[in-house]
């Protein structure tokens, strides 16, 4: 960072004068912003906007910015808006799946805390969210597209959304009304991808109140599974392999019982309909006559080939990575609409866009796909961030961040006062100040992370074992608890974490240490214990979660 700065204890009477200031705004219903330009002078003059682009599973190792093995031109614009901003390498998400990330950003929380353990769970939408919170310092505040938290959205002026996991194809979206219901369904045609960002940008012309600043989400379903791609991108890559990952045929020797156990693989977990060797549901005539135009004599020429054993998990994968990656070409498409919107709307240089994706993906590691595990490839979460004018392009930052920071910083970005009582209770950081370039000394070591998605004894998508961790700079430990397992990994010495070393005696004390730290956190977090006791854990949600475990 190339822009000078306050010094920690300058930002520290800064942070404390914005409070003083929005003190007098507290209760008074909604306010202009107070602008951070007399207090701060390392922001600009008016509390910017914030376009939140968030995506589903897309891995940071599937954008061209991030370093990637795929083709190098299929994230443009992704790879522009790090140019222009600042790319952060260490994001770690809290509980690598899909609902439970989205509830963790909302509240700023752990998912025993916000009540989302699992993609079972239903949003408690009374509960206290960052968009709320914007609202009452004075933001427009909207969401387009994915939602998937079962109950409706709280917090938002306005919003569009998927049902549920929601089609690739032609889907219905439910938007707040005055009827009877409360809202009204409404079916479009086209790509879902396009469509979601036509309703972002219909609202953005025409909708938006400008006098006020927005806050405005657009959640992609790409790149989810099934992976559909877009009608025109139905033959792109069919002329290119793919790289393959080294460790595609991995035989899980080096780890324990739960990288053994999974349901997750390449090899026999995607389905015909995942590979798309069967006729594909939701799309209409037209859409149904490009789409067999284009996969039909691919899928001849595969059963002429006769395929067995490595060949044909070569080509699963295959199959899999090239309708991934045309969904996330549809996606970075979408974000150079967006983008290109701002400019024609003169709103760029006040306005910071943020893209992230609710966790990452397995892209043939290990020989998966999906995600739920502690291991990089889907613990990690790309986040980037364009501020203009105060980020520096290119800017790459290595600091342990989490998507539990994300509603801190958003409302830090709003000029929202840490000392507010509802950020107080939130367990994330604001990364505004790397974004200034100013890191903290104290900046945090260390990162919690618990999955709970399974049920003893009984069929649970993908058959991830429960496991919590933590991970360091350099190291990641990871506790399988229900089956009495640890997995310790050096991430310097052993990126892909293919050898687990939490018994080897040279590491010991790193062991201890770690195991001390993730105690630490568990207690910071107020997390329930290992073995399910609600005997720390202030909150009945998770006893009920429990108790229907038990059922
Ligand atoms: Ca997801």
């Amino acid at each position: 960072m190339k822009i000078t700065c306050p010094s920690l204890s300058t930002l520290g009477v800064l942070v404390c004068g914005l409070s003083l200031l929005l003190a007098g705004c507290a209760g008074a219903g909604i306010t202009r912003p107070t602008d951070p330009k007399p207090i701060d002078p390392e922001r600009p003059a008016k509390a910017p906007n914030i376009l939140f682009i968030f995506t589903d599973d897309h891995a940071s190792h599937a954008i061209g910015a991030y370093g990637s093995r795929f083709p190098d031109h299929i994230t443009p614009h992704l790879d522009q808006l790090a140019a222009d901003g600042m790319m952060f390498r260490r994001c770690g998400v809290t509980n690598s799946i899909c609902a439970p990330s989205r509830a963790v950003i909302l509240t700023g929380k752990h998912s025993h805390l916000n009540g989302v353990l699992t993609n079972a769970e239903r949003f408690d939408g009374s509960q206290m969210t960052f968009p709320k919170l914007l609202q009452r310092a004075g933001y427009q505040t909207a969401i387009f597209g994915k939602w998937h938290l079962k109950s409706e959205p709280t917090g938002f002026d306005h919003y569009e959304r998927l049902l549920g996991q929601g089609p690739y194809y032609n889907p219905m979206m439910r938007s707040p009304s005055d009827n009877e219901k409360g809202h009204t369904d409404r079916k479009h045609s086209g790509y879902t991808t396009d469509i979601i960002t036509d309703l972002a940008l219909d609202w953005l012309k025409d909708e938006r109140n400008g006098d006020q600043p927005f806050m405005m989400m657009v959640q992609h379903k790409a790149p989810h599974r099934h992976w559909q791609p877009p009608p025109r991108y139905l033959d792109r890559f069919d002329d290119i392999d793919i790289a393959e990952p080294d460790n595609l045929f991995d035989d899980y020797s080096g780890r324990g019982t739960a990288a053994r156990i999974q349901d997750m693989e390449i090899a026999t977990t995607l389905t015909k309909n995942d590979l798309k060797l069967v006729p594909q549901r939701g799309l209409d005539e037209a859409q149904t006559a490009i789409w067999n135009a284009a996969y039909q004599p691919k899928n001849a020429e595969l059963k002429q080939l006769e395929l067995t054993g490595d060949n044909l998990v070569r080509w699963k994968y295959q199959r899999y990575l090239k309708d991934y990656l045309r969904c996330i070409q549809a996606v970075d498409d979408n974000i150079g609409r967006m983008l290109s919107t701002l400019d024609e709307l003169d709103l760029s240089r006040e306005t910071v866009v943020i893209y992230s994706s609710d966790q990452g993906f397995f892209l043939g590691e290990h020989g998966w796909f999906d995600k739920r595990f502690m291991y990089e490839e889907c613990y990690k979460t790309p986040l980037i961030v364009r501020w203009p004018g105060v980020v520096d392009g290119g800017s790459v930052e290595e600091s342990l961040v989490s998507n539990l920071d994300y509603a801190q910083t958003f409302l830090d970005l709003a000029g929202v006062s840490a000392k507010d009582s509802s950020v107080q209770e939130m367990q994330g950081v604001s990364l505004v100040p790397l974004l200034l370039g100013n890191k903290p000394e104290e900046w945090r070591q260390s990162l919690y992370y618990q999955y709970y998605e399974y049920l003893e004894n009984q069929r649970t998508a993908h058959m991830v074992r429960r496991h919590r961790g933590v991970c360091t700079e350099r190291y990641k430990l990871i506790h399988f608890y229900n089956l009495g397992e640890w997995e310790m990994y050096d991430l310097q010495e052993d990126p892909k974490e293919m050898k687990n070393i939490v018994d080897d005696p040279a590491h010991a004390a790193t062991r201890e240490k770690l195991e001390k730290e993730l105690e630490k956190l568990a207690l910071q977090y107020q997390v329930p214990d290992d073995r399910g006791s609600v005997s720390r854990d202030p909150h009945q949600r998770i006893e009920a979660y429990q108790a229907r475990e038990q059922q």
